[in-house]
């Protein structure tokens, strides 16, 4: 038997970051409660943890709640301008984990939007890093994630097109000939992230090869899911799984060269205990 990694998996850069700010805020002993708004990342062990230190996850909804002096981290998905403001205003400490990809998308949003063009989003308009991306232009941004939807967009004078970080470049590539058509003059950054397109690259690469895909990371996890739309297209036998608990035996009893790549909510450790219980299953371990 033979387990491969997938060349980039897990935690990315910025959701790195994110958890080490974190931690380190706890580490400061502070007596103000410590909030995030919504979870820091997909991945429950990870909110599990937090929770059991005292922090908690606040929705949007919510925000009314929050008093002077306390503490709130923003995830590295970003949030709006607005957002930023209401809780200034409230006087709470930010602490601001947008990941600098993220907050790269943000500035060029509200740059062309101050210039007088249009905006368009490619990507999930119930995505929250959408959703605060398009709060740097009053949310006023057009958000596409077919074909079949930018080409009911109206012709523009001036049109600004960024992608969601986590897109598939493909999709973004197909999306953008029809943007072309669609405005006098046009912009477009391509502001897909590197991490994402690595792990992408890497995990298409890998299913081509094995009997068997893993991908490992929170159901709700946009960027795992596209991962698993990758495989699943190389590999028919590809699981999505959030931990080394749902790995069965027939998922692999009768195959030899296993795959395994992660989302960038995936913390290394759960992808040792993953490599752990195929071992163990295989009488390896
Ligand atoms: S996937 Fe990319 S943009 Fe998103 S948090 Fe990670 S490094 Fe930042």
């Amino acid at each position: 038997m033979k387990i491969l990694i997938a060349e980039h998996a897990g935690f990315c850069f910025g959701v790195k970051r994110a958890i080490e700010i974190a931690y380190e805020e706890l580490g400061k002993g502070k007596k103000t409660k410590l909030y995030t708004l919504g979870e820091i990342i997909h991945n429950p062990q990870v909110v599990k943890d937090l929770a059991k230190r005292g922090v908690e996850v606040l929705e949007e909804k919510d925000l009314y709640k929050l008093s002077k002096g306390d503490r709130l981290i923003i995830r590295s998905h970003g949030i709006s301008k607005k957002l930023y403001n209401f809780l200034e205003q409230k006087g709470v400490e930010v602490i601001d984990v947008t990941c600098p990809f993220v907050k790269k998308v943000q500035n060029i949003v509200e740059e062309y939007y101050k210039k007088g063009y249009d905006i368009v989003i490619v990507g999930d308009k119930n995505h929250p890093e959408v959703i605060g991306v398009n709060g740097w232009c009053d949310d006023k941004a057009y958000i596409v994630n077919s074909v079949e939807e930018a080409e009911n967009l109206p012709f523009f004078e001036r049109l600004c097109a960024v992608s969601q970080t986590t897109l598939i470049e493909k999709h973004w590539e197909e999306i953008l000939q029809v943007l072309r058509r669609k405005a006098k003059e046009f912009v477009y950054f391509n502001t897909i992230c590197d991490a994402t397109q690595k792990r992408q690259e890497a995990a298409d690469a890998l299913s081509k090869k094995v009997d068997v895909m893993f991908v490992i990371g929170g159901k709700h996890s946009s960027n795992t899911q596209k991962l698993r739309k990758i495989c699943e297209k190389n590999c028919k036998n590809t699981y999505h799984i959030e931990s080394a608990d749902e790995i069965m035996e027939e998922m692999i009893k009768e195959h030899e060269v296993i795959g395994i790549t992660a989302g960038a909510s995936t913390p290394d450790y759960v992808i040792d205990e993953v490599i752990n219980k195929i071992k163990s299953i295989k009488g390896e371990g």
